[in-house]
């Protein structure tokens, strides 16, 4: 079976973006993949966290991605920081990586001008430690939203020279598997931007633990387009506020767009904003009520932690006793 790895940062609570560009797809391929799938901590403290925060959003990720569905009979589920191969891969990688490279990267650009009191080296390398988790298990596929495309490009540039140094087949390169809809979903109030998790405006976001109520405030508020004509259509250039709450609607009913639109012809603004709030509602509700079950049963997130890590452990030391090799390092002996 082919092999696909994906992760999400615990860095603050997941939101419907995480779940329709990630989660869902994860959940989707299980059976026919070989899945691992991880909670990248390693990863989130590019940003300052707070401790105890960090903590706990470390095993609300747990236990939602238990509760969308990620089976770890089927999937190995793990903690990034558990499994020390990716730190030490992403060194190795660190120095076949060049900085006109990683200057490139939008989502650095992006986020040094929203951190500019704490543009630190880790938020710089870290397109070449997500090369080296993608890489340590030698993924076939890597299931990303849109914004992730550009650091699998150079995810696959890093093993291609690697590779080409070291005459060989170290490392396998992994394709972006991009859902063709609806891997973006944009912010609620800023619909020409993406929706994150780590938005300092929690208006942005849909959180997939917030209550009913307050997720139903947030859609019923979320910026729509003003243009002569108060009309509903898909089209994110022109209306990107409409056009985020039909993608939303269509992915959380299964409905098309083009399905959906006839619909809303002769709609008011509001009444669409009232049937996505309803679909969404819907659709976290169950999510929430298993989410709550699991958190509460720490020896068995304990227990899914412990099991995951050994599993991913044993896979990621043979690419690096291959790749310590290739560089010339001396085997322990
Ligand atoms: P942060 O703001 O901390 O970067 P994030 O919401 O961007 O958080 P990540 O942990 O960076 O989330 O990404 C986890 C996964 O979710 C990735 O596969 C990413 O492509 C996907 N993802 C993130 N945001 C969206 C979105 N708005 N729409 C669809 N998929 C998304
Ligand atoms: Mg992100």
């Amino acid at each position: 079976k082919p092999v696909v790895l994906s992760g999400c940062q615990p860095s603050g609570q997941l939101t419907i973006g995480n779940y329709m560009g990630a989660l869902k797809q994860w959940v989707s391929m299980q059976d026919d993949f070989e899945c691992l799938y991880m909670l990248v901590d390693l990863h989130a403290i590019t940003v300052r966290q707070d401790p105890k925060n960090l903590y706990e959003a470390c095993l609300d990720g747990l236990a939602l991605y238990l509760a969308c569905g990620i089976d770890p009979d089927k999937s190995t589920l793990f903690m990034q920081s558990h499994v020390p191969e990716h730190a030490q891969l992403s060194w190795v990688l660190n120095c076949y990586a060049q900085m006109g490279e990683l200057n490139r990267m939008t989502q650095f650009k992006d986020k040094s001008a929203k951190n500019i009191n704490n543009i630190n080296v880790g938020l710089y390398a870290y397109p070449v430690l997500q090369a080296a988790d993608i890489l340590l298990y030698q993924a076939d596929k890597v299931p990303v939203g849109e914004d992730q495309k550009q650091h699998l490009e150079l995810t696959r540039d890093i093993a291609t020279r690697f590779n080409n140094l070291y005459s060989g087949d170290v490392f396998t390169l992994p394709d972006p598997y991009i859902p063709e809809f609806g891997a973006r979903i944009m912010s609620l109030q800023e619909p020409d931007r993406k929706m994150s998790k780590s938005d300092t405006n929690p208006n942005n976001f849909i959180g997939l633990l917030e209550e009913p109520k307050k997720l139903t405030k947030k859609i019923k508020r979320a910026v729509t387009d003003s243009d002569e004509q108060a009309r509903i259509y898909f089209n994110p250039e022109e209306k990107p506020g409409v056009s985020n709450l039909l993608t939303l609607l269509s992915l959380a009913t299964g409905k098309s767009i083009d399905a959906l639109v006839p619909e809303y012809e002769d709609k008011m603004y509001g009444h669409l904003k009232g049937d996505v709030a309803d679909a969404v509602v819907a659709l976290v509700e169950p999510i929430q009520q298993k989410f709550h079950t699991l958190r509460n049963d720490r020896a068995y997130l304990d227990s899914v932690m412990k099991d995951g890590a050994a599993k991913a452990s044993e896979k990621a030391s043979v690419t690096l006793q291959k790749v310590y090799e290739a560089v010339g390092f001396i085997a322990k002996p």
